[in-house]
């Protein structure tokens, strides 16, 4: 897609929030391709996404329309025009290597996810209140060392939160407890593991449930909670504010890293050469993947950068850079997507009965609150030491 033009809706311009946007900024396709779909003008498209007035003559050709790009929106979907736009930046991981239509999808989530989805989960379960302090960053330090910078405010938000230098045995449940909204996407692309966003004051987190491996999960969500907590104040272009989106990222994983695994504990139990059998225990242990360890090993020193490199190669070689490492953990749980969705259960009911009430398609509803809050229909032979 074209990075600008009018009938574009690449990040840069999806600041509109209206209805038939996002739902062209899910499906992927342009205000041109829409018209053709209705059998209408571009130009008439542009109108309908300029104005305030609702779209109500128009639903049953938008959703036909959509549905013969094989996308599902039920017609409540437009009956909210305007839908909540976050107020902050919406962080990635990967963001600069991102397919433009990656991100549209993310934006959508980051308007829908708000207006619809959260208000249904607090119809019956009442979320925590949110406790999550702003970390304000010394950007001039950053610069120097983005890693160092993040590490910082994760001791700092540990140490606000009470939580001691220890292992933290489930990060979903301590996120939720914090008052932050938690959500799943399944989307089927290597540049999205997870996206942060504030909207209306309360802060969210969602994460690919694609993600095969339960300590990589538990590394994107601590990844986008440093960007909660450090990047709020980012306008939507980053590099409006001079910053790099590399020196945004490098924050946010020194975030992640010493949130996950404080290194002044974590020093005394690393091996003073890489052995897979103890960073297996540690992996284990602290529920981070090898990698992470080896990565904070190196990052604070522990490791040269030829072992560091060895270390890289050789976990390409068995193949833990691209598939789940050995040594398998249990995933973490979504408390609030379990408590939802047992009351949901007590009255007969599942996601997919609300999800037409709600204006999403069942599979999406259900992909946002899955089931299961992991992947783990996994072979577990699959993963003895070798
Ligand atoms: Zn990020």
């Amino acid at each position: 897609m074209a990075a600008n033009g009018q009938e574009n809706v690449g990040f840069a311009d999806i600041r509109s929030s209206h209805c038939v946007t996002l739902a062209r900024a899910f499906a992927g396709i342009t205000q041109k391709e829409l018209a053709s779909l209705m059998g209408r003008s571009q130009p008439f498209v542009a109108r309908l996404e300029k104005s305030d007035f609702d779209v109500d003559e128009y639903v049953g050709q938008l959703v036909d329309a959509f549905r013969q790009r094989g996308v599902t929106f039920p017609p409540s979907f437009f009956r909210h025009t305007k839908y909540l736009a976050p107020e902050s930046a919406v962080t990635f991981r990967k963001r600069s290597s991102c397919p433009a239509a990656v991100r549209d999808r993310a934006e959508f989530y980051a308007h829908v996810v708000p207006t619809l989805v959260a208000p249904l989960v607090e119809r019956f379960v009442k979320y925590p209140v949110c406790d999550l302090p702003p970390m304000p960053v010394d950007w001039n330090s950053a610069v120097r060392d983005p890693r160092a910078i993040g590490a910082g405010a994760a001791r700092a938000l540990r140490a606000y939160w009470g939580l001691g230098w220890g292992p933290i045995s489930d990060v979903m449940r301590l996120v939720e407890s914090r008052g932050i909204r938690l959500f799943f996407v399944r989307e089927r692309s290597q540049h999205l593991d997870g996206f942060a966003f504030w909207s209306n004051d309360i802060p969210f987190i969602l994460l690919n449930s694609l993600q095969d491996d339960p300590a990589r999960m538990r590394f994107d969500l601590a990844h986008e909670l440093g960007h909660l907590v450090m990047h709020r104040e980012l306008e939507l272009d980053q590099r409006s504010r001079g910053h790099s989106l590399d020196l945004i990222e490098s924050m946010a994983h020194g975030f992640a890293a010493e949130f996950l695994a404080p290194w002044e504990v974590l020093k005394n139990e690393v091996p003073s050469i890489v052995n897979l059998d103890k960073l297996g225990r540690l992996r284990s242990r602290w529920r981070i993947s090898m990698q992470a360890i080896v990565k904070q090993m190196h990052a604070n020193g522990a490791l040269s950068d030829a072992a560091y490199t060895n270390a890289f190669r050789r976990f390409s070689s068995l193949g833990y850079r691209r598939g789940p490492e050995p040594v398998w953990i249990m995933p973490d749980t979504s408390v609030i997507h379990k408590k939802f969705l047992e009351t949901l259960a007590s009255r007969g009911l599942y996601v997919a009965n609300l999800a037409e009430e709600v204006g999403l398609s069942e599979r999406l509803l259900s992909d946002l609150i899955p089931q299961s809050t992991a992947s783990t229909q996994m072979d577990f032979d699959s993963f003895r030491m070798s």
